[in-house]
């Protein structure tokens, strides 16, 4: 019997925190990065099972870079695009 087992990377937008007028420090675009929740998982057959890590980040629209970033940038992204 065989199992196809993996892991897998799932990125979903954080709609609280929306998009951010932000620098992208690889491209050098000022352009607009979205706050995305990236959660990585441990999948068999392709199906996302148990969740392993999980963070917050900051994505580039043009790039696709990637950038880590706390809660507490989070909230300030929140208050930025509610004001
Ligand atoms: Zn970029």
């Amino acid at each position: 019997m065989f199992f196809f087992v993996g892991v897998q990377d799932i990125n979903r937008s954080l709609s609280s925190a929306g998009g951010a007028r932000e620098y992208c420090a690889h491209c050098h675009n000022n352009n607009s990065m979205q706050a995305i929740r990236h959660v990585k998982c441990f999948s068999v057959f392709f199906i996302p099972i148990i969740p392993i890590y999980w963070d917050k980040r900051l994505k580039c629209d043009i790039c696709n870079y990637l950038v880590k970033i706390d809660n507490e940038q989070v909230q300030e992204l929140c208050k930025k695009n509610h004001l």
